[in-house]
């Protein structure tokens, strides 16, 4: 009985082992078709938006204003997809607007500032203000985002 016992879970064992489908495992590749979506709703104004697998970058993605492009990281996946885009379109916007004084006008708000209108364009995904928020606080002032909403006129 004890070796019969044995047998049958060897062989569930077995069967479980065999039966489990194989997977390949994806290759890294950006949610590009969803970000150049949204990046268009919003309004290219002239950037370049370019899948980056190049840079090995620790961010999301980046704006250049040298080459006036848009990099998003391989590993933007389709559910942040729309996210990543309001917030690159954002500083895309800052940068139309502020040119090379951009970082000067910003200072340390740049990032918070683009969140901020990353989250009235509906982002799901806004993690400068997710640092920020508290319970007093829900993540961005009054003059931040008075500061954002500037940038979607
Ligand atoms: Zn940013």
């Amino acid at each position: 009985m004890k070796a019969l016992a044995i047998i049958v879970i060897a062989v569930l064992l077995f069967g479980l082992t065999i039966s489990e489908p194989v997977h390949a495992i994806p290759t890294p590749k950006a949610c590009m078709t969803e970000v150049l979506a949204r990046a268009a709703q919003l309004g290219i104004n002239g950037w370049l938006w370019i899948e980056d697998n190049e840079h090995k970058i620790d961010a999301a993605a980046f704006v250049d204003p040298a080459t006036h492009s848009v990099h998003i990281s391989d590993f933007v996946s389709c559910e942040l997809a729309v996210s990543v885009a309001n917030h690159e379109w954002a500083h895309t916007r800052q940068m139309d607007t502020y040119g090379e004084r951009t970082t000067a006008a910003y200072g340390d708000e740049l990032e918070i500032i683009a969140d901020c209108a990353s989250m009235l364009l509906e982002s799901t995904y806004t993690p400068y203000i997710a640092r920020k928020k508290t319970k007093e606080c829900f993540g961005c002032t009054q003059l931040q985002l008075i500061s954002a909403r500037n940038l979607l006129k």
